[in-house]
């Protein structure tokens, strides 16, 4: 590795690469909102007059971090110019004040104003989703005109005794009598529409991460213009389902002396507060136990911490200092821009159901698919027999078309399904019972069942 690189390795803030924030490509024109972030776009308002990372101290790279490959176990050593004064501490001793921090109060990641600047992920801290890229209009063929609806399948007398039959035997206090020995003396069959459209789209949002560095590479500015956001070939696993990954921007990385430790590997012992020692739990740091002996009270000195009323400190070994968590001891870190993709699949539907049967049974049960499309975008339907169908289609689809704003749509699906219902009158003991069998599955809605509990009525 040249002197060159090992200096790339440790650049500071001014990581902007020269030549980046080209046009964004012919496909992804810039719609709406100036993006955030997005490659190409005027700075968003305000951007502007931001400063440069002034937290970074001394604007120049940190030269006087050693130019080499942070060695590892950095304990104390030159500090890089301007910035985080390692205090250099030595192992053991209590650390000064300035500079110390305690596990329990470390910030996750390090300061922001601390972090590269790098083009086309200037907002990167806000963690907003970033605007997706607007979409071709010739993505989108021609709304379909002929579409054949199939007609419902009926079923018979027969059929629906048998199903009320096997209802009753599924409900255990359920006299089966009250369905065997009926007459199905009316049976109307009609059918029942479930619309349902699917959006799968993909949001895309970027973070300052970090992990210890371990001398790991480092693909850095040195290597490029970072790719943008939505440039990124990042594909779901499988269409219509939920899914999520993170992946690391490339050449975006940098190793920063660890915001934690500032660079010292270890930081101070919580247990102890840095002292290496704690009270004795036997005499509670008094040194000696009152006891009763010999028909008299006296103070015993306290053999477990030999009468100093101090104990040595289990967490740091009587350190002051434990391993800094933050960069596992290694003293520096690997930043680098995660880009993490999440895949939603917003799913809608509408259902047409015009018996007493209530509608939301129609969603578990199976039926005939009666049209079916998978388009980039679709169209809503319009031909449908049913002109409930077409407005529902018609208002689901536009309103997906504007709901999800911080997704590109990747693709949408809906379909049609005839859900038969048929609703039959039995007379069972000179009684009339309406119930429902529906779906495929024959499946058996009866709330007025005329013998619902075996034990009173036999
Ligand atoms: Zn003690
Ligand atoms: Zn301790
Ligand atoms: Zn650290």
């Amino acid at each position: 590795m040249s002197e060159n690189e090992k200096q790339g390795l440790l650049t500071g803030p001014q990581s902007q690469v020269p030549g980046y924030g080209a046009p964004p490509p012919s496909g992804y024109p810039p719609q709406g909102a100036p993006p955030q972030g997005y490659p190409g776009q005027a700075p968003p308002q305000g951007y502007q007059g931001q400063a440069p990372p002034q937290g970074y101290p001394g604007q120049a790279p940190p030269q006087g971090y050693p130019g080499q490959a942070p060695p590892q176990g950095y304990q104390g050593g030159p500090p890089p110019q301007g910035g985080y004064p390692p205090q250099g501490a030595p192992a053991g001793a209590v650390p000064p004040a300035a500079g110390q921090v305690e596990q329990d109060s470390i910030p996750s990641a390090p300061p922001i104003e601390k972090m590269d600047q790098i083009a086309g992920y200037e907002n990167v801290a806000s963690q907003d989703p970033l605007p997706p890229p607007s979409y071709e209009e010739v993505t989108r063929a021609p709304p379909p005109t002929d579409r054949q609806i199939p007609s419902a399948s009926v079923i018979t007398a027969e059929q629906a005794k048998e199903a009320y039959i096997d209802f009753t035997s599924e409900h255990c206090c359920y006299g089966s009598s009250g369905a065997k020995d009926s007459s199905i003396v009316d049976l109307k069959s009609s059918s029942a529409f479930h619309y349902t459209l699917e959006t799968f789209g993909e949001k895309r949002v970027t973070t300052w991460a970090q992990e210890p560095y371990n001398g790991q590479p480092i693909d850095g500015p040195q290597n490029g213009p970072a790719p943008g956001p939505w440039d990124l070939q990042v594909m779901a696993s499988k269409n219509f389902q939920n899914s999520k990954s993170d992946i690391e921007v490339p050449h975006t990385a940098s190793v920063k002396p660890c915001h934690t430790c500032v660079g010292n590997c270890r930081v101070r012992c919580n247990h102890c507060h840095g002292r290496g020692n704690n009270r004795c739990t036997w005499c509670h740091g008094n040194g000696h136990n009152r006891v009763y002996e010999d028909g008299r009270h006296h103070n015993k000195p306290c053999h477990h911490c030999n009468r100093s009323g101090q104990q040595r400190c289990n967490w740091c070994h009587g350190h002051g200092q434990v391993k800094c968590k933050t960069c596992d001891g290694k003293g520096n870190l690997k930043c680098y821009i995660k880009l993490t993709v999440t895949w939603t699949n917003h799913y809608d539907d509408h259902i047409v159901e015009r018996t007493a049967l209530p509608s939301e049974l129609i969603r578990g049960v199976n039926g005939q698919t009666a049209f079916e499309e998978e388009l980039p975008r679709v169209w809503a339907i319009n031909h449908f027999p049913d002109p409930t169908i077409n407005q529902a289609s018609d208002t689901l689809v536009k309103r997906h078309s504007t709901a999800f704003p911080t997704e590109r749509l990747l693709i949408q699906r809906h379909r049609v399904r005839i859900i038969p219902v048929n609703e039959v009158i039995a007379i069972w003991k000179n009684q009339e019972t309406k119930f429902y069998v529906y779906g495929f599955e024959n499946k058996v809605y009866a709330p007025d069942y005329p013998q619902k509990c075996c034990c009173t009525i036999l």
